[in-house]
């Protein structure tokens, strides 16, 4: 029997993998053996057909020698000729912890750039940048065990049913248990909002205002911790004096939020009694071009309530993907170093020394709709794209492909051919879940094993390896000498003690040390992990917050204006599908998955639908300003009127006019650079 972990989702349940099945880990505190459709569906995702299975040149099969000595060749003269900043990287939450490792390691100290972005940027930076700026550092305060002790969850932009199911499951056994209220905010009565005891569908993007609106509620009505605020807290003053100008009350929320009145007074007033409450939020929240404040806007409401670190009690960014808080931790971000540490000079220092590098990065580097931005432009020579599918995937898709096509050296490394692959020079094929070993941290900083339990097809490598490999070609023989994933991880776990001394919260040190053996054996473990074994649940109750003073920051904020365009009167939202994840690279080709929705549609408010006299089923052309497609209408009353809403999975593969990514806007948020995948203005015509 195998143990290790779900590859789809942030929620990182633990499977138990023997004689042909796969089920429930009944002993991984994620899920306690629960599995949701696409866990349960995981053996049909083994095995599957048209895997990548040789290198390939210019389209020509060849060895990985060949290959991996052109790519070195190849960026060595770049770098040489245009410096660093003219190569990229660009990875994804699906890469585990010890393959991002090595990928970072190799661009931000060796090459000499911080060029190398991640996917997660599409989905979690604004939490990144939110709890950077209110905690000093990227931290989540909670633990999934909290979601069934608290007494209300605040489910914010966040459809957990479909999107962390298995999570959602404990709320329902929890709120069974012990009548938790479910309090969910989102433009769509999702399948959440649909359990919900009140459902807040307000206008797309002002979400902000909401949350300022009860902090001024909460101020008003004396339900601050001021002793604590006083004890762990800063910028509280000028926190609330900003939310009570910009929304001064219910009344005025709710105008702004165009919600009834009597729902806005409800949630206040029920947040404002309840002190076991947890708000609970994911790409509502984070895909905005105000993510980073409406994470912020939450949090705030939290640090003003003393609402964090106690059993019950917390703002919880769910994660979208498998390891995107691994990514986080190694660095994996263009503006963050490796082990939560930030391009100060010290902390850079401090990576060089570790690293023994001879280049390192000293600047953040492009975030990644910048660094699609920097290919198209020429700046960006040489990229390198891992485990994701940008192609189809990113918003305005369509420029990112013709970023690549004129690209001088395109590699992609992935497990099957995507829209991605097609533009790529170097295609290099990847070993797939179940075939590599590693690590992966879920949304609430547990760290579990992934494991191998079958051989790779043909020639298909780890990613780690294929990293390694390059650095060895490009002349860091020493550097990059790892023999397996328990090297990696070593490192890494040294590299998050060394020279902490309490400066960081993210601290493996206690890791460092683990035999081949014991890192084979690693169970579940939540971090930080300290020097006896501890690794606690929950922080910051009782201060400790890694910033100057110790004290946690209350963000002072503004309320943006919605921007409007009259051309395009509709918004277009995008999302996920219960049963699919990603551009459907494996989910894809397992029937049973397809079985929900099997085929791409557009989802129009019937009234939106009625002016143009659209009726269900008929085919409509929708239009951005970035591109247009045909697609088949769905009448949804579960849309707020003049709403779109799409499925952002399907690709080239699937509908003839192309993915969904090619009609988004970017619209990135000012500090994190996460786009705003939520709200494109668009407009409908009649076929
Ligand atoms: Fe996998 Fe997420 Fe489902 Fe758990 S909830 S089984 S991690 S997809």
């Amino acid at each position: 029997m195998t143990r290790t972990t779900c590859p789809y989702c942030g929620v990182g349940c633990g499977v138990r993998v023997a004689s042909g099945s796969i089920v429930g880990d009944p002993d991984h505190p994620a899920n306690y053996g629960r599995l949701c459709v696409k866990g349960a569906a995981l053996k049909d995702a083994v095995d599957l057909p048209e895997r990548l299975l040789q290198p390939t040149l210019h389209g020509i099969a060849t060895s990985w020698d060949t290959a991996l000595d052109h790519i070195a060749g190849e960026l060595l003269q770049i770098r040489d000729r245009y410096g660093p900043d003219a190569i990229a990287f660009y990875v994804s939450g699906q890469l585990l912890t010890e393959d991002y490792y090595v990928a970072n390691k190799l661009m931000k100290g060796f090459i000499g750039s911080a060029n190398i972005d991640t996917n997660s940027r599409l989905c979690m930076s604004s939490s990144v940048a939110g709890h950077i700026r209110a905690f000093g550092e990227d931290v989540v305060p909670g633990c999934y065990d909290d979601i069934e002790e608290a007494d209300l969850v605040v489910a914010a932009g966040s459809n957990m049913a479909w999107c962390h199911p298995v999570l959602y499951q404990r709320l329902v056994a929890a709120r069974e248990r012990r009548g938790t209220k479910l309090v969910t905010i989102d433009p769509r009565r999702t399948a959440t909002a649909e359990t919900a005891d009140l459902h807040l569908a307000l206008k797309p993007g002002s979400d902000v205002a909401l949350w300022q609106g009860l902090l001024a509620y909460l101020a008003d009505a004396g339900k601050l911790d001021l002793d604590w605020i006083a004890q762990h807290v800063e910028g509280a003053k000028a926190a609330i004096a900003a939310a009570r100008r910009a929304v001064p009350s219910a009344e005025a929320a709710a105008v702004v939020t165009g919600l009834d009145i009597a729902a806005v007074r409800e949630f206040y007033h029920l947040f404002a009694a309840t002190e076991r409450t947890v708000t609970l939020y994911s790409q509502g929240v984070n895909q905005s071009s105000v993510g980073t404040d409406k994470v912020n806007a939450i949090i705030n409401c939290h640090l003003a309530t003393a609402r964090i670190g106690r059993p019950g009690m917390g703002p919880f960014s769910l994660t979208g993907q498998p390891n995107a808080m691994g990514g986080r931790e190694v660095g994996g971000l263009a503006t963050t170093l490796a082990a939560h540490m930030n391009f100060t000079a010290a902390d850079v220092d401090r990576v060089r020394r570790f690293w023994n590098a001879p280049r390192m990065a000293t600047k953040p580097g492009f975030k990644a709709v910048e660094m699609f931005e920097a290919v198209r432009e020429g700046k960006i020579k040489a990229i390198w794209i891992a485990a994701t599918n940008p192609a189809a995937s990113m918003p305005r898709a369509s420029l990112v492909r013709e970023a690549l096509a004129a690209c001088p050296l395109v590699i992609v490394s992935d497990a099957w051919a995507t829209d991605t692959t097609a533009l790529a020079d170097v295609v290099l094929p990847a070993a797939a879940w179940s075939e590599k070993d590693g690590t992966v941290t879920n949304s609430e900083r547990r760290i579990s094993r992934q494991r191998r339990f079958r051989e790779s097809p043909g020639e298909a490598k780890a990613d780690w390896w294929m990293f390694a490999e390059l650095g060895r070609r490009m002349g860091w023989a020493e550097a990059f000498a790892y023999r397996t994933p328990a090297d990696i991880f070593r490192e890494h776990a040294a590299l998050s003690g060394f020279e902490n001394r309490g400066r960081r919260i993210f601290d493996l040190g206690a890791l460092s040390k683990l035999d081949d053996a014991a890192y084979e054996a690693l169970s579940p473990v939540q971090w930080p992990v300290g020097l006896h074994g501890q690794s606690p649940p929950r922080l910051f109750f009782h201060g400790g917050f890694p910033t100057e003073s110790g004290k946690a920051r209350m963000v002072a904020l503004a309320c943006a204006d919605e921007t409007e365009d009259a051309d395009f009167p509709l918004v277009l939202n995008t999302g996920r599908l219960r049963d699919q994840w990603h551009t459907m690279t494996r989910t894809g080709r397992v029937a049973s998955l397809m079985r929900h929705t099997p085929s791409p549609v557009l989802a129009v408010h019937p009234d939106s639908a009625a002016e143009q006299e659209i009726a269900t089923g008929s085919l409509v052309r929708v239009e951005t300003r970035h591109g247009a497609a045909v697609m088949r209408v769905a009448l949804d009353e579960t849309l707020r009127p003049g709403a779109l809403y799409a499925a952002m999975h399907w690709t080239d593969q699937y509908t003839s006019s192309g993915p969904i990514g090619k009609l988004v806007h970017a619209a990135p948020d000012p500090y994190s650079g996460q786009p705003d995948l939520k709200g494109t203005p668009a407009r409908l015509s009649p076929m």
